[in-house]
């Protein structure tokens, strides 16, 4: 799933443990970038919550403006956001206690 998902081939070595290994890749782009966009939003979601590079996988996405799809448990809107608040913001409590819309658990 992760080379599908477009992660670059090197030095990547995070994506090689993604949970996204073997997922159906049209679940992680729905068709609208809403947290509401449907069952395949939500189930990418499910996905990225459950893997250990999620935060890897976010700051990425961030950092290489990854504006379509779910990347580390984000809609492209939430990752703007985040690029509009500067880095600090992967790590910050709101996002780690699942707050402004974002659905990581930990
Ligand atoms: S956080 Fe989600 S999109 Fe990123 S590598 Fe993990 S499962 Fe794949």
């Amino acid at each position: 799933m992760a080379e599908a998902h477009g992660c670059p081939t090197t030095p990547p070595h995070w994506r090689d443990r993604a949970a996204c290994i073997g997922e159906d890749p049209e679940i992680f782009f729905p068709l609208s970038d809403g947290l509401a966009a449907g069952a395949d939003a939500r189930a990418a979601m499910a996905v990225c919550r459950r893997c250990p590079v999620l935060l890897d996988c976010r700051s990425w996405a961030v950092e290489h403006g990854e504006d379509d799809g779910i990347w580390g448990a984000t809609t492209a809107a939430q990752r703007r956001a985040l690029r509009r608040a500067g880095h600090d913001t992967l790590a910050s409590p709101v996002y780690v206690r699942g707050e402004a819309g974002d659905t990581q658990d930990e």
